[in-house]
């Protein structure tokens, strides 16, 4: 079981299941959503999530398609702005940012994406992880599936 939360407590959430490894992703959208040089971003079961307290303090915000779906959604607290999980209906996977887990996910990083948007003042590093300059190809996005047969 893993849990996690905002800032300010309000929202409580928790996962158990499968998890995918995390992306870190440099795009602009992202670098504005957190104010960061990149969101660290994972999916994990949607059957295995559940929000603990404070699913009612939850804003969605979608932001305008760029080019193709999905749009960006972002969920935060409206208390205290941080980022949430995202959760979308009939979607069989709930996207989070790694920050907002209380512990160690034992999930890490397996690549970077958007590297042609990242942040002039930030150095990407020269790691092992797969770099992408723009979005993974629509076979590699980031979602969690059930293993076959599971
Ligand atoms: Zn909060």
């Amino acid at each position: 079981m893993n849990e996690g939360g905002c800032l300010c407590g309000g929202v409580r959430f928790a996962y158990e299941g499968g998890a995918t490894p995390i992306q870190f992703c440099h795009a602009k959208r992202c670098q504005r959503a957190s104010g960061s040089a990149f969101q660290p971003e994972m999916a994990v079961a949607a059957d295995g999530f559940r929000w603990l307290q404070g699913e009612d303090q939850v804003e969605i915000y979608e932001a305008p398609l760029l080019r193709e779906p999905p749009a960006l959604r972002r969920a935060f607290c409206r208390v205290c702005g941080s980022p949430v999980p995202v959760v979308r209906e009939g979607q069989p996977w709930v996207a989070l940012l790694a920050g907002s887990l209380d512990g160690d996910p034992e999930r890490r990083g397996f690549r970077h994406i958007f590297l042609s948007q990242s942040a002039a003042w930030y150095e990407v590093p020269d790691d092992e992880l797969k770099h992408y300059e723009e979005r993974p190809p629509a076979a590699e996005r980031l979602r969690w599936r059930k293993p076959e047969g599971g």
